[in-house]
């Protein structure tokens, strides 16, 4: 397996993929409920995994989601979850790349994505998103922000090389309105977000996978990078956060 694969196994048995949770999720989503008029919403989802703000978009809005992922693994999931939930009409799944959409320009009422825009960069995102929004409709995505004006070096120099387009909220924000959106709204995630519903969850599972690559390099490895992402975050989680942008296309 390469370090790609091992890093799917060991996510694909989360509710979800990235910090999030269902709250925030809708939180983001009554930013833009009184301004979304249409009965039949279209809907994408783009970087969706096992799609837990997928389900509940599904169960908050009229229409359909198209939700998308370059895994396989992380679909068939979505799948099992939305047929049990009876929302099998409401969701269709794509395998696909966020940076090559399978869509037509001006497809969709909303562009959803949580903790994925950063795969492609955050600019090029919103950036080559915009084509598939409808005129006035709408972009929600949450992107990595730092969260004070400064920060220890520690921190400062790990997201740089891990993600050198990390940066504040009023610069994120300066981004949309460069790119053709006018911003509705910012909030941050809550801390559960992180502990409870991703990290804790993954930490859960380290033993199990450990065992079940039979204690590989290349699996120990992996386990010991996600330790020491942990580490930072508890150490420096005042300084970064998930941000919710929410925006519409002008
Ligand atoms: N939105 C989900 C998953 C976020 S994790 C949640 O909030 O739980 C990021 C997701 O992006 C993963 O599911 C990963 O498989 C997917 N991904 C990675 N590269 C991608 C690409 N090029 N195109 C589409 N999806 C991609």
């Amino acid at each position: 397996m390469t370090d790609l694969e091992l890093l799917v196994d060991l996510h694909k048995a989360s509710k979800r993929q990235g910090p999030g949770s269902t709250t925030e999720t809708l939180k983001a989503l009554n930013l833009i409920k009184d301004i979304i008029k249409k009965d039949q919403l279209r809907i994408a989802d783009i970087g969706c995994g096992s799609g837990a703000p997928t389900i509940a978009l599904a169960q908050n809005t009229t229409g359909k989601i198209y939700a998308i992922d370059l895994f396989s693994e992380f679909l068939d999931k979505l799948k099992i979850n939305a047929e049990r939930l009876g929302l099998e009409e409401k969701i269709e799944t794509i395998q696909g790349s966020m940076e090559k959409l399978p869509f037509e320009p001006n497809e969709f009422d909303i562009i959803w994505s949580e903790g994925a825009i950063y795969i492609m960069g955050f600019e090029k995102g919103i950036k080559e998103w915009r084509n598939f929004i409808k005129p006035n409709g709408f972009l929600a995505v949450s992107e990595l922000t730092w969260t004070t004006n400064s920060r220890p070096t520690e921190i400062e120099e790990h997201w740089k090389k891990e993600y050198p387009e990390i940066d504040t909220a009023s610069n994120k924000i300066k981004l949309l309105e460069k790119n053709g959106y006018s911003p509705i709204g910012y909030f941050t995630l809550p801390e559960s977000c992180w502990m409870d519903n991703y990290y804790k969850p993954t930490e859960d599972r380290f033993k199990n996978f450990l065992e079940k690559h039979n204690n590989s390099p290349a699996a120990k490895n992996i386990v010991a990078l996600e330790k020491e992402e942990i580490r930072k975050y508890i150490k420096y989680k005042e300084y970064f956060n998930y941000g919710f942008y929410i925006a519409q296309k002008v």
